[in-house]
């Protein structure tokens, strides 16, 4: 029996939902995906139009990847990865480090992305206990930022919705103002200012430098902070200032990373190689949990010492290293080098772009139609030329998330925004489907 709409028979808590809402809409039950398609038990198609929370890239049970899970399933499923090694984590070693920009050259492996971002925390400032200073081991982020979950995680998230019902379980680490480009204070836009905005972090990293380990920022798109973007300078000037401080510069490419702004890793378009990377999400193709941090020789350096210096990094999970994941990431990973993908997506992004600006421009309630690479986002007001956005009890986004199911379309919404982060292999046939899909459940909501 599947969960019931009534709240006896919900057995299964959903993770952000609230349950009450599936007295009136009851979770979809599916049954099985192909391609770029959810199929329910009923069997409706939906096109899986944020790619399942942001992590599927290749389409559902791909065969590439379900051959290599099938084949490593009846070697090696899973064992301890203290003392061990294994073909596909050095496969996955050998591949990730080659397409990571240079001076990227240690990997440290993890199950989720929240994880890997409390082990790249861990790692920066252990190493500066390491070298010395202890006192190093405070971290700044950007308003709006999302690094995931658990506690030290949410030390380091902006958004309000996530942290601030759990303030008094972690430690809150140092907010600096992030980059707004949909309202600067400096009347600039994204595409030709001078990253002005990078002000306020230039100031907070010089303020508070001699307790600081590093800097946490989601390259490029923050995408649970309602898919803000901003531009590749304020990487480029990030890496300049960390370095010029002595303080570290993580990435959290969890979302961004794999090709998601059209280049593999967002940091690339500013040419700015971070101290860490952490990676999740895309990395197995939408496949399985997995997730590493890759950082470099000055950091894997400041471990490496006799047993007795007790400086060894302390940091495990059970599943760490797991072989099942680890060779759904590798043949996530020969897939595009095989078919070229950060080039073969070109076409592919520019036509998503073009096909929702084409629907969604002029539209009366459209405050705002943003994109990065594969990630296009529109924003809708109730008022845009007064710049009022909907009463958010009205859950407008929520009722036009519900209309595209009915029609085919699951884009669940971040708050009133309706966004697109498609599988790599929808055809540009399913993204004109899907646009219209999208403009027709806006309408229908705000008619
Ligand atoms: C999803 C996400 C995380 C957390 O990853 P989980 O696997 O959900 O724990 C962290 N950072 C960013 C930028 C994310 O998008």
């Amino acid at each position: 029996m599947a969960n019931g709409s009534g709240r006896e028979s919900m057995r299964i808590w959903h993770p952000c939902t609230q349950m009450k809402d599936h007295e009136s809409y009851p979770p979809v039950f599916m049954d099985r995906g192909q391609g770029i398609y959810l199929f329910d038990r009923e069997g409706n198609a939906y096109i899986d139009a944020i790619s399942s929370w942001w992590v599927n890239l290749f389409g559902h049970a791909n065969p590439r990847i379900v051959a290599a899970v099938t084949e490593q399933l009846s070697r090696l499923e899973h064992v301890i990865f203290a003392g061990v090694t294994h073909a596909p984590a050095e496969e996955l070693a050998d591949r990730l480090l080659k397409i990571a920009m240079p001076g990227l050259s240690r990997i440290f492996l993890a199950d989720n992305g929240s994880c890997a971002v409390e082990a790249a925390l861990k790692m920066s400032h252990a190493s500066f206990r390491n070298l010395g200073h202890p006192e190093k081991c405070r971290f700044l982020f950007l308003s709006n930022g999302y690094h995931g979950e658990t506690a030290g995680a949410l030390g380091v998230c902006g958004d309000r919705l996530y942290a601030a019902p759990f303030k008094p379980l972690f430690i809150e680490q140092i907010e600096v103002p992030g980059p707004d480009c949909l309202f600067c204070p400096h009347g600039k836009a994204r595409e030709t200012c001078d990253t002005e905005c990078f002000a306020p972090m230039d100031a907070a990293i010089a303020a508070h430098k001699d307790a600081l380990a590093g800097v946490i920022v989601e390259p490029l798109v923050q995408c649970a902070g309602n898919m803000r973007m901003y531009p590749p300078a304020y990487l480029a000037k990030l890496r300049r200032a960390t370095t010029a401080a002595g303080v570290h510069f993580i990435a959290d490419e969890i979302a961004v990373g794999f090709g998601r702004t059209g280049t593999m890793f967002a940091c690339e378009q500013a040419g700015a190689t971070p101290d860490f990377m952490c990676l999740s999400k895309g990395i197995t193709g939408g496949t399985l949990p997995l997730s590493c941090v890759l950082t470099t020789d000055a950091v894997f350096d400041a471990f490496y010492h006799d047993y007795v210096d007790d400086k060894a990094f302390l940091h495990s999970h059970s599943y760490t290293g797991n072989p099942l994941a680890c060779a759904a990431a590798c043949a996530t990973l020969r897939i595009f080098e095989d078919d070229d993908v950060i080039n073969a997506n070109k076409a592919k992004i520019a036509h998503l772009q073009r096909a929702v600006r084409e629907r969604f421009a002029g539209y009366r309630h459209v405050m705002d139609i943003r994109s990065t690479g594969w990630i296009t986002a529109v924003e809708l007001y109730a008022d845009p030329g007064r710049k009022e956005p909907f009463d958010w009890r009205k859950r407008i986004g929520f009722q036009i998330y519900q209309e595209a199911i009915k029609r085919g379309a699951w884009l669940r919404n971040l708050g009133d925004i309706v966004y697109f982060m498609p599988p790599y292999v929808i055809t540009e046939a399913e993204i004109d489907k899907l646009a219209d899909i999208a403009l027709d459940a806006v309408k229908a909501v705000l008619k």
